[in-house]
């Protein structure tokens, strides 16, 4: 018997299925989805078994047998196995980069590394790794003297539990110091707050959980700097824990649905009693109970022996939506946590793999969930860009799911109260079956609105970020002991820095953008690549003192609101919220102690529902408009929508302010009268008219290396391989520089390709790819093909 498997090599390395022999002993044993390591020129590698057959084309003797199995059961299904396959075709990437994608990183070959806690302990952490999924004759070892002495500092202080090391699978980081005695001040220059952290960590004898360095005020930039410097090292070991273990939620009982939630309910019922792969768009208003209509058709799937998969845009943000979830079904959810560490993520999957969950909970890549027998896929908030995995295989969610229903004969729910235009045109076209909630399910009224010019507010001489009509606002909410949640969408102190004299800003050294000032840490931080500078007092480029900061961050708005209003304030933004827990632990302060005022970056816009929020105010509408993106008024007026939608969700009614210097573009004016279907229309005349989606399909290439040269050389012969094979229907755009030209040392280039139907273009997509990959191997110039890019 011979089984054709795909290697877990470089992803670069495309499609290629080798065969191997299964050994006489395991013939019963191996299975289609089984993970197996086999011999590979001189190694030992991870593979996955995608079929099994009686005869291979060539001569038998020269197929060497497979080493051993990985795992007691198949972790894939036939079905998964043909899912990879046909995703690694649509956007032209690697059979094994897909399924690698599928899996939880713990059964990637990579896991490895990932739990060896010294040198000595590959095979044997592997073992014990594996847990209940492990082929029947090995056994599983208890942790070795070595590791356990490594491990006492943390069990000391109860970070760890010596049982729970080694059955269950938890990953905590450390910093260690390596090289303690001796620093050569030369490698810091004026980085001080690096040694300052090294100091830091020098004070505990072996080792320092990353948390707790966190938690005195030292940056994820700073630690990698010391990492990349070679003076700590990050380590990762085992404990245990449920992150929601010692949680009670309190049951909640299924309401009584609206004549509009009912409507929507009854419609997909049909689909679910009938198996049909029916596509809805619930398209309802913020706080309409488009999540009770969730409820309630996962408890028909249940109460039907089928599971159910619900998508939500990125649970660290929406915790409520995990409790409500929780308290409708108990034990019956599994929450996959991209805030979840390997170990834990690898449980959740256990157990929805071994049928022990009925609805499975999760971010973009659980839609791979390891379900079977779906009855219901659910995608909330659709329009959101995080469906779209920006890494290889750089697939959407909604197209998963989609595939996945056609497989299950089950319907997928779409839904948002600003639906993406893509999906919008295709419930006008009845590709979408459209379901609308008009009205809020508690208050009945959506928030009043208004905007406020900001450019009239500093002609009758109000500089201030806050206009006298927020101001006002905000007083009479205090007063009130109501909340406000403000929202500006930029993180950081000040924008920039600037010198008086001579206009310097200084940039990034490995990116084309401009550093940003954080004074908690008084350091300027690039924020695509983390690299930090430390603050001059004079300009670099004319020695000139005359620096100064320009532009507003989160970190600069909480101190002016905190002068003028004299009141506790929550902030959230990457800096706030870098600790796992941490955007929960905010949130809950935030309600219970009703602290008056939560400022935020757009972290704060999706699934907060407060009663005790009667304020919403946008610090500065008009930031997504500015993006060199076609997309960026449909983002304005989403985000727009979502922050509003904030405001008087229960009983108190709510207000909403939208401080902006375009009052008159749509985006504002059409999100200030919440009037999506108006948007709709005139966004859709714009991309018709410059050609864009939903009339024209998008293929992005993005070029990056070192060289500018190289860059442009690829990107011509990509154009010419492109002209050679699309019709004359198609579009080219480019090559034209990327909008940020470089980022980490690497020029970027693009093409767009536009197009309406072009038969033959994923082979050429395919070709270009696989010469690519070649390249790459050779200069190191690589080559991101990117099929219906959400970003452009
Ligand atoms: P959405 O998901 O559309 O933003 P939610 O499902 O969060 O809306 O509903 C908003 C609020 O209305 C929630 O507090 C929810 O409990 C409540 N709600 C939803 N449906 C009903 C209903 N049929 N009867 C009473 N309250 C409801
Ligand atoms: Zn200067
Ligand atoms: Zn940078």
């Amino acid at each position: 018997m011979y089984a054709s498997i795909i290697v877990s090599v470089s992803a670069s390395d495309v499609n290629k299925v080798f065969e191997y022999k299964i050994p006489d002993g395991l013939t019963d044993f191996i299975a289609v989805g089984h993970r197996v390591l086999v011999p590979f020129g001189p190694r030992q590698i991870q593979g996955y078994v995608i079929d099994i057959k009686n005869e291979v084309g060539y001569d038998p003797s020269k197929i060497k047998p497979i080493t051993r199995a990985l795992d007691v059961k198949p972790v894939l299904t036939a079905e998964l196995i043909k899912l990879a396959k046909d995703l690694a075709d649509y956007y032209v990437t690697s059979y094994i980069s897909v399924i690698e994608t599928i899996l939880p990183a713990a059964l990637k070959s990579k896991s490895k590394k990932m739990l060896s806690l010294s040198e000595d302990s590959t095979e044997q952490t592997e073992v014990i790794w594996h847990g209940m999924n492990l082929p029947p004759k090995i056994e599983v070892k208890t942790l070795s003297a070595r590791q356990l002495a490594e491990l006492k500092p943390l069990i000391r202080r109860g970070e760890v539990e010596e049982e729970t090391i080694i059955t269950q699978h938890t990953k905590k980081k450390y910093a260690r110091a390596l090289k303690p005695t001796f620093i050569p001040r030369g490698d810091f220059g004026r980085a001080y707050k690096q040694l300052e952290l090294l100091d830091f960590i020098e004070q505990y004898d072996e080792h320092v959980l990353q948390s707790e360095v966190i938690d005195n005020g030292y940056t994820q930039g700073t630690i990698n700097e010391l990492v990349k410097k070679g003076y700590v090292e990050k380590v990762d070991v085992v404990s245990g824990r449920d992150p929601y273990k010692s949680r009670v939620f309190e049951e909640d009982l299924p309401k009584e649905l609206n004549a509009e939630q009912q409507n929507a309910y009854d419609k997909i019922s049909h689909s679910v009693d009938h198996d049909l792969a029916e596509t809805f768009l619930l398209h309802g208003v913020t706080g309409s109970g488009k999540t009770e209509v969730y409820l309630q058709v996962i408890q028909k799937v249940l109460d039907k022996e089928r599971t159910a998969l619900m998508l939500v845009p990125e649970i660290a943000l929406t915790p409520q939506m995990v409790n409500r979830f929780k308290a409708r079904f108990g034990d019956d959810v599994a929450v996959l946590h991209s805030g979840l560490s390997h170990g834990e993520k690898y449980d959740e999957w256990l157990k929805v793999k071994n049928q022990q969950a009925g609805v499975v909970v999760g971010a973009r890549s659980s839609v791979f969930a390891p379900v079977e027998n779906l009855g219901v896929i659910i995608i909330d908030e659709e329009h959101e860009t995080t469906y779209k995995q920006q890494d290889r295989p750089m697939y959407h969610a909604t197209e998963v799911a989609k595939y996945r229903s056609k497989y299950y004969n089950c319907p997928v729910i779409l839904g948002s109260a600003t639906p993406s235009l893509e999906s919008f045109a295709r419930s006008e076209r009845g590709v979408y079956t459209r379901l609308e909630l008009n009205h809020r399910a508690v208050t009945k009224t959506l928030p009043e609105t208004k905007t406020v010019d900001m450019s009239e507010e500093h002609r009758k001489g109000n500089t201030s970020i806050v206009s006298e009509a927020l101001r006002e606002a905000i007083n009479l909410r205090i007063g009130r002991g109501e909340q406000t949640v403000l929202l500006l969408n930029r993180r950081g102190y000040a924008n920039f820095q600037i010198c008086q004299s001579c206009g310097h800003v200084p940039n990034c050294p490995n990116c084309d953008i401009s550093l940003t000032y954080h004074k908690m840490q008084h350091s300027l931080l690039c924020h695509y690549c983390g690299y930090e500078a430390g603050v001059t007092r004079e300009c670099d480029n004319c020695d000139s003192d005359d620096v100064t900061f320009r532009g507003t961050g989160t970190e600069k708005v909480e101190e002016t609101l905190r002068d003028m209003f004299n009141v506790d304030i929550v902030r959230m933004d990457n800096d706030t919220t870098s600790r796992k827990g941490m955007h929960e632990k905010l949130l809950n302060t935030f309600e219970n102690e009703k602290i008056p005022i939560l400022l935020g970056t757009q972290m704060i816009a999706k699934g907060l529902d407060y009663p005790n929020v009667t304020l919403v105010g946008v610090l500065n509408a008009d930031t997504m408009l500015n993006l060199p993106d076609f997309r960026a008024n449909e983002k304005t007026y989403q985000l727009l929508t979502q922050v509003a939608g904030r405001a008087g969700r229960h009983e108190l009614s709510g207000e909403v302010i939208f401080q902006t210097y375009n009052p008159e573009h749509y985006a504002i004016e059409l999100a200030e009268s919440n009037d999506y279907a108006a948007f709709y229309e005139k966004e859709l005349a714009f991309r018709r008219l410059a050609r864009y989606s939903p009339y024209y399909f998008h293929v992005l290439f993005t070029v990056s290396h070192e060289q500018v040269k190289k860059c442009l050389e690829a990107t011509t012969h990509i154009h010419k391989e492109l002209v050679d094979s699309v019709t004359d229907k198609a579009i080219i755009v480019g090559p034209s520089p990327s909008p940020i030209e470089r980022i980490n040392r690497q020029y970027r280039f693009q093409i767009l390709l536009k197009y309406k139907s072009e038969p033959n273009l994923i082979d050429v997509l395919h070709k270009i790819n696989e010469y690519y990959n070649e390249r790459y191997k050779k200069d190191k110039l690589s080559l991101k093909i990117d099929v219906d890019p959400k970003y452009i």
